[in-house]
């Protein structure tokens, strides 16, 4: 870091190759990266960490993989607990219980965020956690903090999150309010009966679905899907929790935005990359996030890098947008393929489907685990539901 002449007051302004705004997955991961690669980082966050951050905390496979691809080794073991064992319901019915396929791994993002960002640090990141942005000039990359201090990066990437202030300045707004998603979660008290079986609830919210996902000091249950089609999401919180036993009005309920299908298609501006949910990149079928906010962190970095060594910094962002291809089709595919699962229409032929096609609930969960891609279930899906359909048309599901 070196630092300049302010403009206008008496503290000089901090000079970094690159600023990271939002410590979370994303930018946790876009500065470990960049620290890695030799370039001086400033991480800045608003929040002081540990915090907490709401989420199902579910890591796939697929998250694993890029975790892996991020550290150079696993995630330490203590920071999550494995379930392997998975039960599909729609609308109170079951649609199977299924084992022998790879397993999920719950963590709570109070420790997975901290283990991030302080693994960050320790590469090399300055730490500019607790200290909420005042302004943000994305031509010039310079951040303004109510510290009092300001910070100027030759490249900034903006990692804070689905309300990012970094997208904000850019385009106005941070994502489409007809197509974000929202969801809601209580912690409850752990169920006895069946505590290691992640279940998930295709009937539980319109666009989206209900997940129980036990840990060993409380259960993480939710319900979330497309804002627009679920006005009342509170009371589908409370149907879903009433359905499994557990009293609403006993609950601490949460809720929170999150990108639904639509992502950036150009990432950014100028010298200003966007990663993460700042950047629109979750399933819009599953809603996870993780592994697209630590892999689009780690490209942000690595395109980042790339430019800077050849000292043009303006082409970190096709760079960057270039590395990114496989995840936005991948998003393409998934915004395809919601269509025959969540539409009202098919949806009934798709939980048929679901129901008897123990291939399809396999595939479902290796999609999850990273050994399958939307485009091969899509595939799966195409060639059963004909039938499906036309059976849910002559008979009518309780699915609408
Ligand atoms: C209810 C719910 C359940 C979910 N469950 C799962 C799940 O089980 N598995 C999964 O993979 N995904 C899940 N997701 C999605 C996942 O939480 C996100 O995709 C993921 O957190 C994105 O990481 P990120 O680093 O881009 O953003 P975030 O995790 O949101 O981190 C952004 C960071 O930026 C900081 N910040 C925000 N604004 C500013 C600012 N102006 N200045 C400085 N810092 C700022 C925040 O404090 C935060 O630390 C869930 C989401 C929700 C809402």
């Amino acid at each position: 870091m070196t630092q300049s002449a302010a403009a206008s007051d008496a503290r000089p302004v901090e000079h970094y190759d690159i600023l990271v705004m939002g410590a979370g997955p994303a930018g946790a991961a876009a500065a470990l990266t960049a620290a890695r690669h030799g370039m001086s980082v400033a991480l800045i966050d608003r929040r002081r960490f540990p915090r907490d951050k709401l989420c199902g905390g579910g890591i796939t496979g697929r998250c694993a993989a890029a975790l892996e691809r991020l550290l150079g080794h696993p995630l330490p073991g203590h920071l999550a607990e494995e379930r392997g064992t998975f039960e599909f319901h729609a609308h109170g019915a079951s649609l199977g219980t299924v084992d022998g396929v790879p397993p999920i791994h719950l963590t709570t993002r109070r420790a997975f965020d901290t283990y991030l960002q302080s693994t960050a640090i320790a590469a090399g990141a300055d730490d500019r956690s607790g200290q909420k942005p005042t302004g943000i000039d994305p031509g010039k990359c310079r951040v303004t903090l109510d510290s009092g201090a300001t910070l100027e990066g030759r490249i900034l990437i903006g990692a804070d999150g689905v309300a990012s202030t970094t997208a904000r300045s850019l385009f106005g707004r941070a994502y489409d309010p007809h197509q974000v998603g929202f969801a809601m979660e209580v912690e409850a008290p752990p169920e006895q009966d069946t505590p290691d079986r992640v279940r998930i609830d295709f009937g539980a919210a319109e666009w989206g679905y209900g997940w129980h996902f036990p840990k060993s000091g409380s259960a993480t249950i939710g319900v979330g899907g497309l804002h627009g089609r679920n006005p009342e999401m509170r009371a589908a919180l409370e149907t879903y929790l009433r359905g499994l036993g557990v009293d609403p009005s006993m609950q601490k309920v949460k809720g929170a935005f999150l990108p639904f299908g639509a992502f950036r298609r150009i990432p950014g501006h100028g010298r200003v990359l966007l990663a993460g949910d700042a950047a629109g990149l979750v399933d819009p079928i599953t809603g996870e996030g993780l592994a697209h906010a630590i892999d689009s962190g780690r490209m942000a970095a690595e395109a980042a890098t790339e430019a800077l060594a050849e000292d043009r910094p303006e082409t970190a962002l096709p760079l960057y947008r270039k590395s990114l291809g496989p995840i936005h089709g991948a998003l393409r595919h998934a915004r395809a393929l919601r269509l025959v699962i969540y539409a009202p229409p098919l949806k009934a032929g798709f939980i048929r489907a679901f129901r008897d096609s123990r291939t399809l609930r396999h595939d479902y969960l290796r999609m999850l685990g990273g050994q399958r891609e939307y485009a091969d279930i899509m595939a799966a899906l195409l060639r059963r539901l004909p039938r499906h359909l036309s059976r849910s048309l002559l008979a009518p599901a309780r699915a609408h």
